[in-house]
């Protein structure tokens, strides 16, 4: 018997007919001799009508409130799966966040797991049930409700099975895996049988959206293999686990985007020891990460900082931004949301040198402006308009000859 973790998305239960199904799936997997924590998303959709509803009420919504709202969709759809499963001649609970003691810190929307106390869950599981738990939420220790971040439900599933210690943790959603690029832009896009936990923690962090990032970091803190798969198909999915040497061929594994980007500018900063600190320090205690930063020298001791935060976050950034400028004497603050970073990743390029200048080339070709860029040891991301996202991703998949099974192998030919 094994105790198996299984996180469906929001594609995978989006109307009662495919919750039921989903059930059914789960059911069948019960019926084999598995013990099944199920985690489940709101309905697509949803969190987002949220996020609208928000808007309207409130310029900068209250974070607490935030939660409140949030969190409820995934309420919807935990219940109803239970239902479904109960209909069906099985027997299943559900779970809140707070419920199971999902304990978290107190950085509301995009709040930390802490702890999780799995009495409750392992006392249902011995009883025989199918136990369901919201994804996305816990609660603080003064029992505020808190949300993880959007995309978070992934990262109640593996804490789960981290906290469990489950044999098998399942990331079903509705594509067949991880792939050198989104399956629904690029139609060359080609599956990855095997990813490690960094690359695949690169891949998130740049925008891969199949895997939340901190779920990848969860997994590899505490050794959990994950398996994302299609809820729609029996197919093997992709494994994310620890480094082979196998893997270590692959040249460029992935191009990645992410639109949650908007950029801004202060103009004319005195060129002044501290000045980055008194800037970007209010920012970053209100728990917005600043991305990519570049400063350019002007004549006359001044500077221009331009930096990039999530979209989610531009407007609060915004607010901070033109309260500091005013008191350290910049002469204006600019920005614009309407950006997208576009990187490539891969453990291969370490010993490669070029892959820089390729990707410059490619956007060149495709006439596409470059307005930041940034390098690691493993990536290179490019700020572009965000109207070229899709262009420049299927030309950089392309140029890398990414889906092609057998790729460049790097220079030490490993
Ligand atoms: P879920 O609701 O199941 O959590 P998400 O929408 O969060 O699903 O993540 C799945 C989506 O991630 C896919 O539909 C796909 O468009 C997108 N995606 C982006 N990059 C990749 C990639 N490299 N491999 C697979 N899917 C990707
Ligand atoms: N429902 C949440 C979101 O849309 C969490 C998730 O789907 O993982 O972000
Ligand atoms: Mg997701």
């Amino acid at each position: 018997m094994a105790l198996i973790v299984q996180k469906f998305g929001g594609t995978s239960v989006a109307n009662p007919e495919k919750i039921r199904n989903v059930a059914k799936r789960v059911l069948k997997k019960a019926r084999e001799g598995n013990q099944m924590v199920v985690v489940l998303s709101a309905m697509a959709g949803e969190t987002n009508r949220f996020v609208n509803l928000a808007d309207q009420m409130q310029k900068i919504p209250d974070p607490r409130e935030m939660d409140v709202l949030l969190s409820s969709g995934e309420q919807v759809t935990i219940a109803l799966f239970a239902m479904a499963v109960k209909d069906e001649g099985g027997d299943a609970i559900s779970f809140l966040g707070d419920q199971v003691k999902i304990i978290t810190d107190t950085m509301h929307t995009k709040a930390r797991i802490r702890n999780i106390d799995t009495e409750r869950i392992n006392k249902h599981l011995a009883q025989g049930k199918i136990v369901v738990v919201a994804g996305f939420q816990g609660v603080t220790d003064n029992e505020d409700i808190t949300t993880l971040g959007r995309g978070g439900s992934d990262t109640t599933a593996v804490a789960l099975a981290a906290a469990l210690k489950a044999d098998q943790c399942e990331i079903f959603t509705d594509v067949e895996g991880v792939y050198t690029t989104d399956p629904n832009i690029c139609a060359s896009a080609r599956k990855i049988d095997r990813i490690s936990y960094d690359e695949m923690l690169e891949l998130a962090s740049l925008g891969a959206k199949v895997l939340d990032i901190r779920s990848v970091g969860l997994a590899k803190k505490f050794k959990v293999p994950v398996h994302v798969r299609s809820t729609f198909t029996e197919t093997e999915g992709t494994w994310v686990v620890e480094e082979e040497k196998k893997m270590e061929s692959m040249l460029v594994s992935g191009v990645t985007y992410s639109k949650n980007e908007a950029r801004i500018t202060v103009s004319r900063v005195p060129d002044t020891p501290g000045i980055a600190s008194k800037l970007f320090t209010p920012i970053s205690d209100t728990g917005i990460i600043i991305d990519m930063i570049i400063q350019n020298t002007r004549a006359g001791d001044l500077t221009d900082m331009t930096f990039t935060v999530p979209r989610t976050d531009y407007v609060r950034a915004m607010k901070i931004v033109e309260e500091i400028a005013a008191e350290i004497g910049a002469e204006s603050v600019n920005g614009s949301d309407d950006i997208a970073k576009i990187s490539i990743v891969g453990v291969g390029m370490r010993n490669h040198a070029g892959i820089a200048t390729t990707m410059f080339h490619v956007l060149a070709r495709e006439g596409i402006n470059i307005m930041m860029i940034s390098t690691s040891e493993i990536k290179v991301s490019c700020v572009i308009a965000e109207k070229y996202t899709e262009l420049a991703v299927r030309a950089l998949h392309d140029a890398f000859e990414m889906g092609k099974e057998n790729q460049p192998v790097d220079e030490t030919g490993q």
